[in-house]
């Protein structure tokens, strides 16, 4: 692997080393193709961004003979999806109920999955990464992406490709600079993430989701710590930090009391991240020489803990699509409207779902002042085995299970 030196060409550019980019310049590399990433970050450890691993993405790393390594850095496996409102616990999505070799969700600490990618992926000569690169500007020939420039360590560089793909996420620049328009909405929630110590010798690692009055929480077991996330009105965090540190704590105690004794060890607001949710989608996920892939084509919401395993999915569809007419010297811009015609409606559908969720369940939440009940549909299917077998398929593989094709 090389990530100090700066290839001046490649067959590939991928701009982000997030799921969809490591994946997928991973997927190239098996395919003998020349692939260089370049990753904006020094590292691959940044704010939280999700550690779910569901079975569709589980049963793409074992055709790659990778699952079982990636599985050793479980910090647990969820079996079903359930929510507390109030004393009422309600079972949504029985993931063990799954035909799969993987009946359950894996929490997997992200930086940990993705190091292990591009490990792999190092021992092959036709990949290449570059630590600390940020992509600054698109080149083009003749109305054609031909390449990218970017800045690593202050100094300017440029990279020749025939192929770069935008696996830069949310805000990417990949799109922005190709002027792709993205149709944006915005949910109605915000996330306050932050972590607190695990009591010694807990074994508290699993996920937790618990609705209160006016508020919300989920609570997620890592090998060391937990990692909160306490959800609120969108723009609702100001006026929570004017109501000072100490009604923070009573409120967190109060929705979640088995934590109440440790998040009086947060003592200032630096110590949390603030994190919007935003979710969209882009008109076209392509230009001629340019590809968006992940959340810079679909802005995932947290709902359901699926954004990572739709950016992987979007990584094997794309190299399934594009290996062959690259390697025969013959991409245009018809395949790679073919990776958006294939992908877009499995992701439309989810973020119907998402949408949903955060309409009925999360923004009514958040809005009532008394006990919340959930909707009657969620009670009806948290009475149906079948049903909850149903979701936790649907949540696991969407409506369309990608594969990679002649590995
Ligand atoms: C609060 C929150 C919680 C979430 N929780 C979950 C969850 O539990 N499970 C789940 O599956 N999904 C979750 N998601 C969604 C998930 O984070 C995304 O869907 C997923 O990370 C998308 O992967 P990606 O590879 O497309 O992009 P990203 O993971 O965003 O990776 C993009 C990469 O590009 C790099 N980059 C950006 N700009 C440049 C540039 N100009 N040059 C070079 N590099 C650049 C970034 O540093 C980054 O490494 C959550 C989202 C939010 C907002």
């Amino acid at each position: 692997m090389s990530d100090t030196e700066s290839p001046e060409n490649t067959r590939v550019c991928i701009i982000g080393g997030g799921p969809a980019g490591v994946v997928s310049a991973y997927l190239f590399a098996l395919r003998g193709i020349p692939v260089v990433l370049l990753e904006g970050k020094k590292d691959f450890d940044r704010e939280f961004r999700g550690d779910t691993l569901h079975a569709s993405s589980l049963e793409i790393l074992e055709q790659l003979g990778l699952v079982e390594d990636v599985l050793e850095k479980a910090t647990s496996k969820i079996q079903k999806l359930s929510m507390s409102f109030g004393d009422r616990e309600i079972n949504i999505a029985d993931f063990y109920a799954m035909d799969s070799n993987y009946p359950y969700v894996a929490i997997i600490p992200q930086v940990e999955f993705l190091n292990h990618i591009v490990d792999k992926a190092g021992k092959l000569p036709e990949f290449s990464v570059v630590m600390g690169a940020q992509v600054r500007e698109l080149k083009e020939e003749s109305g054609k992406v031909s390449g990218v420039k970017y800045t690593l360590d202050g100094d300017e560089h440029s990279l020749d490709a025939e192929l770069v793909i935008g696996a830069d996420g949310r805000g990417s620049s990949a799109r922005r600079l190709a002027n792709i328009n993205l149709g944006k909405t915005s949910p109605p929630m915000d996330v306050i993430w932050f972590r607190l110590p695990l009591p010694p010798g807990s074994k508290v690692q699993e996920v937790n989701g618990r609705i209160g009055s006016g508020n919300m929480i989920v609570i997620i077991g890592r090998k060391d710590h937990l990692q909160v996330g306490y959800i609120i009105m969108k723009g609702g965090y100001k006026e929570l930090r004017e109501q000072g540190i100490g009604h923070f704590h009573e409120v967190i105690k109060n929705l979640a009391p088995e934590i109440g004794d440790r998040v009086t060890e947060i003592k200032d607001w630096s110590e949390m991240a603030i994190l919007s949710v935003v979710t969209g989608r882009a008109e076209q996920w392509y230009k001629d020489g340019l590809l968006l892939i992940g959340d810079a084509a679909h802005i995932m919401s947290p709902v359901g803990g699926v954004g990572i395993n739709y950016a992987i999915q979007d990584a094997v569809a794309a190299v399934n699509q594009l290996a062959q007419p690259i390697k025969e010297n013959r991409l245009n811009s018809a395949d790679l409207a073919g990776v958006q015609k294939r992908r877009e409606p499995a992701v439309s559908t989810i973020q119907r779902f998402q949408s949903l969720i955060q309409q009925r369940v999360i923004r009514a939440a958040l809005k009532s002042d008394d006990a919340f009940s959930p909707p009657l549909p969620m009670q009806i299917v948290s009475k149906i085995p079948f049903a909850r077998k149903k979701i936790a398929h649907f949540l696991a593989y969407g409506t369309r299970h990608e594969m990679i094709e002649n590995l």
